[in-house]
């Protein structure tokens, strides 16, 4: 029962997320004016707006002028469901439950806005910061969050100058930030030893295209952060 509420929660921060997605690129106000059309403009009634279903019984296409609807939306809100499931399933219900979840919803908003646009917004990353460094060992994931934001930053600061190039985005050092905050450390290297990994095929089958990097920082914190036992036996293994 309480699993089934959960779920009915993730789909709804999945449709809120939609919403940061669509509107915080484009500077807009996220709480006015009501859900509507980007097409023809045509408020949307409140059936349009139930998670999932909305988008199933329209066939993916506005009640009004059938433009079609991106997929991302029922995406979106199908994984921030499993999302919630699976931080429930490790955490429980709880304080460190809502953070998590707040978190890794922020880290899904970030991740979607990085693919469409290729940089994103100060604001998601900041507040993810934030929620992620406010915890009962709070100074811990203080120092944690400074050590991965400037290990991030001479990274870059490296990496701009044998490439000749502006290497990493400002957004990848305030993820690591975030990143440093959930998983301490040896943790969030494993993460981004991890997102690397997972970035180097896309990256190789994009030959020139640019590959958004965050999604991948963003998956391998949610992997380090479910598995963090074994992460630690592996540590263990590493080291012995
Ligand atoms: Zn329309």
């Amino acid at each position: 029962m309480e699993l089934l509420f959960i779920l009915v929660t993730g789909l709804a921060v999945g449709s809120f997320l939609n919403v940061l997605i669509y509107r915080i690129p484009l500077e807009e106000n996220i709480a006015f004016p009501a859900s509507h059309c980007p097409k023809c403009e045509h408020k949307l009634a409140w059936w349009h707006n139930i998670p999932l279903v909305s988008w199933v019984t329209l066939k993916g296409k506005c009640a009004f002028c059938k433009t079609p609807i991106s997929v991302q939306y029922p995406l979106v809100e199908l994984i921030t469901g499993g999302l919630f499931a699976v931080l429930y399933y490790k955490l429980g219900f709880g304080l460190e439950f809502i953070s998590a979840a707040i978190v890794f919803s922020l880290l899904l908003a970030l991740s979607m806005i990085d693919f469409k646009y290729f940089a994103v917004p100060d604001s998601l990353n900041l507040a993810a910061i934030a929620v992620a460094v406010v915890q009962p060992e709070f100074v811990e994931a203080f120092q944690n969050a400074l050590l991965l934001a400037g290990g991030f930053a001479l990274l870059r600061f490296y990496l701009s100058y044998f490439l000749k190039k502006e290497a990493m985005g400002e957004g990848d050092i305030m993820i690591a930030a975030t990143m440093g905050a959930m998983l301490g450390l040896p943790g969030a290297l494993y993460a981004i030893f991890l997102s690397a990994l997972l970035a180097m095929l896309p990256s190789l089958l994009a030959r020139d295209n640019k590959v958004p990097f965050v999604p991948f920082l963003a998956l391998a914190t949610l992997i380090v952060y479910l598995f963090e036992d074994f992460f630690a036996q592996l540590g263990a293994l590493l080291y012995a």
